[in-house]
């Protein structure tokens, strides 16, 4: 009964039925994070949407290899300028290395409370310099890259006069050329479209190698072109990241693979769209960065309570991918209430009284759900679908319609796998004595009240830093007293 599941390639610019390159596997490629700070909301969208996208490749019985890189050298703030890590352990008088460690930890800490699923191989950039050095090498025995002062440059014209650089973003490489004059005037590039494949470091630059061109560090674009081609294969299936990703870093990594191993390396491209705040992309560097803490402390000034993560992960999952998210607290506490309706009824399906005959029709439910999830990955059409089934176990409960055993079985088969399995979603004060902790959280709470009122501040304070030492944040509002997990 299921329907084939269409995506939409944004190279093609088209939704294309899902043919793997070679079922049952899948191989797919994700940009991750440059750790050289705490990720911010925007980048967990990116990163849930494709644990979604993992999660229904899995159910659907496929064999996915999920490779999720980790940038630890390299990403530039732009062309010229200093590596986002050497720059941050420069300012905190570290080695850029325990600025990677802090930061990959508290990645995988954060995607963890949001329940994302750990990437089948997660390969670092410092992890493949000989890798990226071989492809620098390659590239520039074909011609196609020229060195200059220590770097290495990938020569776009060249490339361009058998390939098409721009393919995937659009662009045309004649206005890049012109239109990037000034931009470049200090380096030495042959022309401003070229990109660097290999940088030769300045004496001060701390992340730096041996190489044949002399001492220096690898491009950015050129980690993901060798360690997707490394663990996936010359040709692989799905190649995801941010929209922001297109232009110049996706555009650059179809050019150096074309060029190093002359295939046309990836069968589907999936962008995803930016998370926003007043309609601009939320982005650290402008101040709307809000991060994952912030949102679970409530913590910033932009949010008006704390939010947890299942919350914000379903708030996320009611928009489309593909589509722009803004961010709003009006927009997560009405996810909060949604999720709640939605875990109330999940668990009351196994409760639910039966009758012979059965008044609901449960495949039809199925259907919609599939076929929402099939047509591209739909998760705000699949979440309207769950709420028809809450609609009907209310209606059930409140003896309205009826439902037989068989139904009620495949009914709780299905909303458990849509909700928990394929949407992610975990039941947040059900599991682990969650709840008892609460009540006792609770309970300081009220005597912190109690102490408040009696002037007894030492008390009160003594409390709240006991609390904040045991992990839980609490936040005084004109709403009450609430609390957070740190
Ligand atoms: P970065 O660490 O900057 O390379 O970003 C990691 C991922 O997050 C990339 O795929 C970006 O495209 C994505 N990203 C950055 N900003 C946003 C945003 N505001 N909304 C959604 N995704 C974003
Ligand atoms: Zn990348």
């Amino acid at each position: 009964m299921q329907t084939q599941l269409k995506l939409y390639n944004s190279k093609n610019r088209e939704i294309e039925v899902f043919e793997p390159l070679n079922p049952p596997f899948v191989g797919m490629y994700v940009c991750g994070p440059t750790v050289y700070s705490e990720v911010h909301i925007g980048n967990v969208r990116t990163f849930g949407s494709f644990d979604l996208i993992y999660r229904y490749l899995l159910h659907l019985g496929y064999k996915v290899r999920y490779v999720r890189n980790i940038t630890d050298v390299g990403h530039l703030l732009d062309d010229t300028s200093e590596d986002r890590i050497s720059k941050k352990a420069r300012l905190e008088n570290i080695e850029p290395m325990e600025v990677v460690q802090r930061y990959t930890v508290d990645f995988h800490q954060t995607m963890e409370k949001f329940n994302a699923l750990p990437p089948s191989i997660e390969p670092t950039a410092t992890g493949h310099l000989i890798e990226q050095i071989e492809l620098v090498q390659t590239i520039l025995d074909k011609g196609l890259a020229y060195v200059s002062n220590g770097s290495v440059y990938f020569d776009v014209a060249a490339y361009n006069k058998s390939r098409n650089y721009g393919e995937l973003s659009g662009r045309n490489v004649d206005d890049l050329i012109s239109n990037k004059r000034a931009l470049d005037g200090q380096d030495d590039k042959k022309h401003p479209a070229d990109f660097a494949l290999w940088k030769n470091a300045e004496p001060q630059h701390i992340m730096k190698w041996n190489s044949p061109w002399g001492v220096g560090f690898p491009g950015w674009h050129l980690e993901c072109s060798v360690m997707s081609t490394k663990y996936l294969g010359k040709q692989f299936d799905i190649h995801g990241g941010g929209m922001d990703l297109k232009f110049p870093h996706h555009e650059c990594e179809i050019a150096q693979n074309k060029a190093g191993y002359d295939e046309e390396p990836v069968k589907y491209w999936l962008h995803t769209n930016m998370l926003t705040f007043n309609g601009k992309k939320m982005a650290k560097s402008e101040g709307t960065g809000v991060t994952p803490r912030e949102m679970l402390t409530g913590n910033h000034p932009l949010l008006t309570q704390a939010y947890s993560a299942m919350t914000i992960r379903f708030f996320m999952l009611q928009a489309h991918y593909r589509s722009t998210l803004d961010f709003s607290n009006e927009a997560l506490q009405a996810a909060e209430k949604g999720l709640k309706r939605l875990m109330v009824a999940l668990e009351a399906i196994d409760g639910l009284p039966t009758f012979d005959k059965s008044s609901v029709d449960v495949n039809d439910i199925k259907e919609k759900l599939y076929g929402a999830m099939n047509d591209d990955f739909n998760s705000p059409i699949a979440i309207a679908h769950l709420f028809e089934m809450v609609k009907w176990v209310n209606l059930i409960t409140d003896g309205k319609e009826t439902i037989n055993e068989a139904d009620r079985s495949s009914l709780s088969t299905l909303a458990h796998t849509f909700v928990h399995d394929i949407l992610g979603l975990q039941n947040e004060t059900s599991n682990d004595g969650s709840e008892k902790i609460d009540g006792l959280i609770q309970f300081a709470l009220e005597l912190r009240q109690q102490a408040k009122l009696d002037k007894n501040y030492s008390l009160s304070d003594n409390i709240r830093d006991r609390l904040k030492e045991i992990g839980f944040e609490i936040k005084d509002g004109k709403d009450g007293t609430t609390y957070n997990p740190i």
